[in-house]
């Protein structure tokens, strides 16, 4: 199976594991490896185009200004996004909580030119109001939700999840005339499902709600464009995408960011300031007060290009066929199940599952002396993980650079597992 991405990009792949092992790494859903065109990018940034952006007139300066935006213009392009609909964030947690606490503003009467526009009023909850996320979220499209509702009085209302942990449909009726925000994972970073986005929309609109999607799980594997999905903002994180950590970006309706109060505030985002007052800039730059993450940020757009350049619908269709080998092969091995969907429909490889009698804990470290990397824990996703009836799992997730041998040698590893425990 040809490979989208040559596994020579990526150094870390050259380093050995623990006990002199080839490394397997498995663990990408956590943070994936960056390749080599996305540390030259970063490194060029910090040696030769070390300037402040937009606040100077020397070449460098003007250097970094321009890779800055040229790099929002490369993650805007891949995501189906204008590059005035993306503003920087330090990731996804950021961009989820940007997004509550501007809309907290926006309740509470705080902001600019407040009441001025009646997108305003899409924005604003209350008591009396709903704010519907799922169960299967990532804290970080939980917690930012709950404290909203907590701060404006709005109740926080959830989609549940079949046995296989997919949003189940017969749910959607908790959107209704009272809801103003959906957010929702479009891939969960537990069960790998791909949420049923369009129904999901499709519920919102209705009931006249605005729609989050948490893509941090979906952008750095599969085709994303979030003018297609319909969606009114999206969150995503260059660390999961290849590019550094540090940073990532909040997609958001021209209108809608336009609409929004900013929610930090100082250098950058201003655009009078009086003694006594300020006004401040169009987005994103209104999102984005003091120094940004600059060389994070031209790298997430290295890791952009660099994976355009692979196609995201071949990185989908390799992970897609590692996923059904994967899955094949668990199935194969007693006392191992896998929380989530067990066909490789619907789905990408980011496949957490349990070890009969063994704490998750102990199988990533049976794993790990073989040289598989795998993610341990509740994978900040602890609903889920009670659904499934558990407290923690163990999770093997896939990135472009993986191959055959990295789940031949996964599979054989954990066959290891419920032995070494007797
Ligand atoms: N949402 C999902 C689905 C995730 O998997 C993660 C990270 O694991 C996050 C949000 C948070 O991302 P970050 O830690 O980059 O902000």
């Amino acid at each position: 199976m040809a490979s989208p991405v040559p596994r020579t990009d990526f150094p870390t792949l050259a380093r050995q594991a623990r006990g002199g092992n080839r490394l397997v790494y498995l663990d990408s859903g956590a943070t994936s490896l960056k390749p080599r065109a996305v540390l030259d990018a970063v490194e060029e940034m910090s040696v030769a185009k070390n300037g402040a952006v937009k606040r100077g007139s020397h070449l460098l300066a003007e250097e970094a200004s321009a890779a800055f935006e040229d790099a929002r213009e490369r993650v805007a392009r891949f995501v189906g996004a204008d590059p005035g609909e993306l503003v920087w964030t330090s990731g996804t947690t950021q961009s989820i909580n940007l997004l509550a606490y501007a809309m907290s503003n926006v309740s509470a009467g705080r902001g600019p030119s407040v009441g001025a526009s009646p997108l305003q009023g899409r924005l604003t909850v209350g008591r009396g109001d709903s704010v519907v996320v799922t169960r299967a979220e990532h804290h970080a499209n939980l917690v930012p939700w709950q404290e909203l509702c907590k701060r404006t009085g709005a109740a926080l209302r959830w989609l549940d999840c079949d046995s296989d942990g997919r949003i189940d449909l017969e749910t959607l009726s908790v959107i209704d005339g009272s809801t103003k925000i959906v957010a929702f994972a479009h891939v969960s970073n537990v069960t790998g499902a791909i949420a049923p986005v369009e129904a999901v929309v499709a519920a919102a609109r209705e009931a006249g709600a605005l729609t989050v999607l948490d893509a941090c799980q979906s952008v750095p594997h599969m085709p994303v464009d979030f003018k297609a999905l319909d969606v009114d903002f999206a969150a995503f994180s260059g660390h999961k995408m290849l590019g550094p950590t540090g940073v990532g970006a909040l997609y958001g309706r021209r209108e809608l960011l336009e609409a929004m109060p900013p929610y930090q505030f100082g250098g950058s985002m201003i655009e009078v300031v009086e003694m006594d007052g300020a006004t401040y800039a169009q987005p994103p730059e209104r999102f984005e007060a003091g120094t940004q993450p600059v060389a994070e940020a031209v790298g997430m757009g290295a890791a952009a290009e660099y994976l355009a350049a692979a196609g995201m619908s071949r990185v989908a269709e390799h992970e897609k066929k590692l996923t059904e080998r994967m899955l094949a092969g668990m199935a194969d091995i007693a006392g191992v199940w896998v929380l989530g969907p067990r066909e490789a429909v619907d789905r990408t490889g980011a496949v957490a599952f349990s070890v009969d009698g063994v704490h998750p804990h102990d199988v990533g470290q049976v794993l790990d002396a073989d040289g598989v990397a795998v993610r341990t824990g509740h994978h900040c996703a602890q609903p889920i993980h009670r659904h499934f009836g558990v407290f923690a799992s163990s999770r093997a997730s896939l990135g472009p650079y993986n191959d055959e041998a990295d789940v031949d040698a996964f599979l054989e590893a954990l066959k290891k597992v419920r032995p070494f425990f007797g």
